[in-house]
């Protein structure tokens, strides 16, 4: 199993139907002409017979071909696309996968026009108890809760969400000020503390820790992240479930 859709979209079948057609079109065109000089030059002129046989012969023979070749074409553009859409998205989460993410955000951070934001840094709060104690399974179903808490903390802004690796992800806040970015931070740890997670009938708390590194000059990934990484280490020494910011920049 691929895990690919190899059924086309109906644009797709259009796409296949406009090229095959102009393909064919265009073949019938440059034999009639071709048929024509012939005839004017090798015979006593243009028959009735020679065009027919000028307009038929590219259909038939050329039309079947010309659809097979499109019809294949489309097929592997289609199967491109959904296998760059299942590598830029984590299999786990549906969040962006680390390598979508941080192309994301860093072509953001290389557009002139784009001064001002945050990037922030969150990692689960003693993740490998939850495994040790429950399984991996049901570790994964806390990996996708938390996931979807981030998602839901940050509905209606403009947050890029990845993740990162493990129990850890990252959410970039383009255009936002330390306040609103801190805001955002706190948002999302109480939404992870809040989620409802009882495996087993087992009441268990997840929490995450926030590192945040904010910037308003222009600065690179690479220098943000490990701003926020330090600030995530101070989070998880001030005892966890916390939110820790730095102007980065
Ligand atoms: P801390 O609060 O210091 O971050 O503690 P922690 O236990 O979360 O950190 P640690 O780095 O010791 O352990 C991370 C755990 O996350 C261990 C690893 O098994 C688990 N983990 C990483 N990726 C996955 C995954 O995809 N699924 C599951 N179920 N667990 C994962
Ligand atoms: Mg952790
Ligand atoms: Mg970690």
């Amino acid at each position: 199993m691929t895990g690919l859709n190899t059924e086309l979209p109906i644009k797709s079948w259009r796409r296949i139907k406009r090229i095959a057609g102009s393909a064919t079109a265009v073949s019938v065109a440059l034999s009639v002409i071709l048929t024509n000089v012939i005839m004017e030059t090798f015979s006593a002129g243009t028959s009735l017979a020679g065009l027919l046989v000028a307009i038929t012969m590219p259909i038939i023979l050329g039309g079947p071909l010309v659809f097979v070749l499109t019809l294949r074409h489309e097929q592997l553009r289609q199967a491109n696309l959904q296998l760059q859409a299942l590598l830029s998205t984590d299999w786990l989460t549906g969040c962006r996968s680390r390598g979508a993410f941080t192309h994301q955000v860093a072509d953001y951070l290389d557009a002139p026009a784009n001064a001002g934001g945050a990037l922030l840094v969150i990692d689960a709060d003693n993740f490998k108890t939850v495994n040790d104690r429950f399984g991996h399974d049901v570790g994964d179903q806390a990996l996708r809760q938390i996931a979807d808490a981030l998602h839901a903390a940050t509905a209606n802004t403009a947050a890029i969400i990845g993740r990162l690796g493990g129990e850890e992800f990252g959410i970039f806040l383009p255009g936002t000020d330390a306040v609103a970015a801190d805001r955002v931070a706190q948002r999302v740890r109480s939404a992870v503390a809040a989620i409802a997670f009882s495996p087993a009938g087992t009441k268990w708390p997840l929490s995450v820790s926030i590192g945040g590194a904010i910037y308003s000059a222009r600065t690179q990934f690479s220098v943000l992240y490990r701003h926020a990484d330090q600030r995530l280490y101070q989070a998880k020494n001030s005892g966890r479930d916390c939110v820790a910011m730095m102007q980065a920049a």
